[in-house]
């Protein structure tokens, strides 16, 4: 049997001693795109929290294999080392450390070898220029003064320069105007198709998601998966709402 990239089994979480997931399970293959659809409140950023391994977030039951390996006790950094990558509903601003330094020295850590200033530029230029970011961007600290867009696109642009073999992103696409989701959604497919990264996309809208192929949808309802579909299920969830399944 060949091995999941990502394998949640059974999986309970709690947060302040109320648990959120009931037992999710959920399996994710390299390359694979999953998009998780549900309500607010659902326990979707949860999911996304715990399986970055976010202390808040506690896994009181079950499993998650990364690349086979239990990911139960490692540290978020281990995680993303390890190719995990988790783009915030809500990224934080770090004041004193710009955003260029930040994605070189997260690579040098996650590669293990100093990162070349020249080929860097090089990377983060084309990365910026596909996701028309004016590159002096890298220069200010990170997300500090920018607006929504500009830090869901820096993030984008974090992915597409760690190159992580899992992607989890959580409403990457809420709140922006409708030429920054092509944007960003551009920045995802490139991810999706040139570096054949896998995907957990968690979204409210399908706009994202119109450029890219998608395997799977999954809904969540009250820290439960209660359906899974292919990406037609996309199209049923915007046609009947949540409704119907939180009844099922
Ligand atoms: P979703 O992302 O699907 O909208 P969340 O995972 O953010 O849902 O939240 C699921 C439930 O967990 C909600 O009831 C929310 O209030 C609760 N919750 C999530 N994070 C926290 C937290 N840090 N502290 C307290 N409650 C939380
Ligand atoms: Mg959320």
């Amino acid at each position: 049997m060949s091995q999941h990239l990502l394998d949640i089994e059974n999986l309970t979480v709690a947060v302040e001693d109320k648990e959120i997931l009931h037992g999710v399970n959920l399996q994710v293959n390299e390359g694979e795109t999953h998009v998780l659809m549900g309500p607010n409140g659902a326990g979707k950023s949860t999911l996304g929290y715990a399986l970055m391994g976010n202390p808040q977030y506690k896994v009181t039951g079950g499993s998650i294999l990364f690349h086979g390996k239990e990911q139960q006790g490692l540290s978020a950094d281990q995680r993303a080392k390890a190719g995990m990558f988790l783009s915030f509903q809500n990224p934080l601003e770090v004041p004193g450390l710009s955003l260029k330094s930040f994605v070189r020295s997260t690579l040098a850590q996650r590669t293990g070898k100093r990162v070349k200033l020249f080929a860097f530029e090089k990377q983060f230029n084309a990365a910026a220029e596909l996701l028309q970011m004016d590159p002096a961007y890298g220069d200010r600290d990170l997300n500090v003064g920018f607006s929504g867009g500009e830090k869901k696109k820096a993030e984008i642009l974090q992915m597409l320069l760690l190159r992580p073999s899992l992607a989890i992103l959580d409403e990457t696409d809420s709140g922006l105007d409708v030429d920054a989701v092509r944007t960003v959604s551009r920045g995802v497919e490139a991810y999706q198709k040139e570096q054949k990264g896998a995907l957990l996309i968690i979204t409210h809208s399908t706009r994202i998601l119109e450029s890219l192929h998608v395997d799977y949808t999954h809904i969540l309802v009250n820290g439960r998966i209660v359906k899974t579909g292919d990406g037609s299920l996309v199209d049923e969830i915007n046609a009947r709402g949540f409704e119907a399944y939180e009844q099922a």
